[in-house]
């Protein structure tokens, strides 16, 4: 019998209300069960929502520093079970060990910029234009946060959302995505040992709510609830319109991380290796199934045969398997149903786009590849600009090779989507970089780098499709959680009118 997991309400595991469980399956071995998940209904959000709502009365109370005492006892004890979290994680999600290391993380160094950031959450203090007055300015919290996170980065992207709405006062309720509820509830579990620790009797129950289940139900329920203040969402640009169009109408306050068709530019005066090493790790870490993973690969027309014919070698290298076993390169898509997408892509690119296949366009087969969502690394080339594969995001281990002119012509080609998270240019001509850094259209550049890799304590987020123009990461995620507050102080005894009295 398999373990079966529970939603934490209210500082209580509980069961869904109606008991119906969903099943967590390894995508590499759909043998492997990893547990039983809670299926929750709007009771269960309703309940959440209620203990989140009176738990913020308390912890917003709480002072900052020592809510960032609990974030440092989160990153510590993350730290300690690092490999442990990254097993698992690879294990219901694929990616592999190196890249849930790597996501792990991105946890910690989240956790350790929180808690330091209880002890800043500077204000801005400004002169009166009055005699004997003071004006100042501080953060304040909003109130509940709903947290709804994608798969692709269990951790990571949760802590980016969950760990700032804490250390500035708001309480949580947190709904992952279906495919990664583990390692949401290793997230959770040590959230909430994390403040048994640092508040001790005067542990506050609800601050942190975890309701697991369907983005239909419970993602819904969210957008209904009129004491869910704030929603931070990372997914589909379809969803994410969906929550901007139903939670914009009820005034909430709305973050939204998107998707991507992130491009590599690659120029004459390039180093080669570092280029192919860029798109290999762009392109097919994560099985291509990050929202800055490289899918288009723009190539001065100069260098466009070479350097396809060094890519098609190195490609043809890298190892299938179990993210968990060693030598491994590329996992599984993370389900059978995200392979088809990659598998129909394929087909638009051969039948629809005409465009060629020069790398793989097959399910992988193999001993160990028997029991997974395993898909071979492709690549076509002659793809164009106008083509549905150098437009649509795939999310999985596509890459299409587009020609280009010149400068101009490659970041024309790049900005040529309705997206703009990631973008990278390889040259070393310093005139070229620079216009690249001026003219892409894209929330976040790499000068000879691959479009992934994103630090913590940056601005993470995109331009045009891709979001709603919030960023998370850094200093910039701490404007979402918090509203300004202005105080006047008059010390004068007497009344004075501003703009009046004084001209
Ligand atoms: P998804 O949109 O299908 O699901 C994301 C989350 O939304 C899940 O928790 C899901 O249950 C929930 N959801 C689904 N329908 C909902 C509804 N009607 N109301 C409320 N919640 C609902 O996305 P996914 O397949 O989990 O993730 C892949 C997508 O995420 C890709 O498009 C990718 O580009 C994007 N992504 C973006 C970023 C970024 O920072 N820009 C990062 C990672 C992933």
């Amino acid at each position: 019998m398999s373990e079966k997991f529970k939603n934490l309400i209210n500082g209580v595991w509980k069961e869904p209300d109606g008991g119906k469980y969903n099943e967590n399956r390894n995508p590499a071995n759909n043998d492997d069960l990893i547990g039983l998940f809670p299926t929750s209904t709007e009771k269960d959000v309703n309940e959440a929502v209620a203990a989140a709502k009176t738990a913020f009365e308390k912890w917003r109370l709480v002072p900052a520093p020592k809510r960032g005492d609990v974030l440092k006892i989160v990153g510590d004890i993350m730290l300690e079970r690092k490999d442990e979290i990254a097993f698992e994680m690879t294990r219901e999600m694929g990616k592999v060990f190196a890249e849930t290391k790597g996501d792990t993380q991105e946890g910690i160094d989240t956790a350790y910029y929180a808690a330091s950031e209880g002890r800043r959450l500077f204000g801005i203090n400004t002169p009166s234009e009055l005699p004997n007055k003071m004006n100042l300015s501080f953060r304040v919290p909003i109130g509940v946060a709903g947290i709804i996170s994608p798969w692709n980065f269990p951790m990571a992207i949760p802590t980016w959302k969950i760990f700032p709405a804490l250390v500035t006062g708001n309480t949580v309720v947190f709904k992952p995505a279906e495919l990664t509820p583990k390692t949401a509830t290793t997230l959770v579990e040590i959230i909430d040992e994390a403040m048994k620790i640092v508040l001790g009797k005067d542990y506050i129950p609800g601050v942190i709510n975890l309701v697991h289940g369907k983005g239909r139900v419970v993602g819904e329920a969210f957008l209904a609830h009129p004491d869910i203040n704030l929603i931070s969402f990372t997914g589909s640009t379809e969803v994410g319109k969906r929550i901007n169009e139903a939670g914009g109408k009820m005034l909430k306050r709305i973050s939204l991380e998107l998707g991507g068709k992130n491009a590599q530019i690659v120029m004459p005066d390039a180093d080669f290796d570092l280029a192919i090493d860029a798109v290999l790790w762009g392109a097919f870490g994560t099985t291509g199934q990050r929202c800055t993973a490289t899918s288009r690969l723009i190539l001065h027309k100069d260098i466009h045969d070479e350097f396809v014919e060094k890519l098609l070698v190195r490609v043809k290298n890298l190892k299938l398997g179990y993210g968990n076993d060693k030598g491994v390169d590329v996992g599984p898509c993370v389900s059978e149903a995200q392979r088809n997408t990659v598998e129909s892509y394929v087909q638009i690119g051969i039948n629809e786009d005409k465009s060629k296949l020069v790398a793989g366009g097959k399910i992988a087969k193999g001993p160990g590849l028997e029991k997974g969502w395993f898909y071979e690394p492709t690549i076509f080339t002659g793809v164009k600009p106008e083509h549905r594969l150098a437009k649509e995001e795939i999310f999985g281990p596509v890459l299409a090779v587009i020609k280009c002119e010149d400068l101009d012509d490659s970041i024309k080609i790049l900005n040529n989507t309705e997206y703009g998270l990631s973008s990278s240019i390889f040259t070393k001509n310093v005139n070229d970089a620079f216009k690249a850094v001026r003219d892409i259209q894209a929330g976040i550049t790499y000068i000879n780098g691959a479009t992934i890799g994103a630090e913590a304590h940056m601005p993470f987020g995109g331009v045009k499709g891709t979001g709603n123009g919030h960023r998370e990461g850094g200093w910039t995620v701490y404007e979402f959680y918090t509203e300004w507050k202005a105080v006047y102080i008059d010390y004068s005894g007497k009344l004075q009118r501003a703009q009046i009295d004084n001209y």
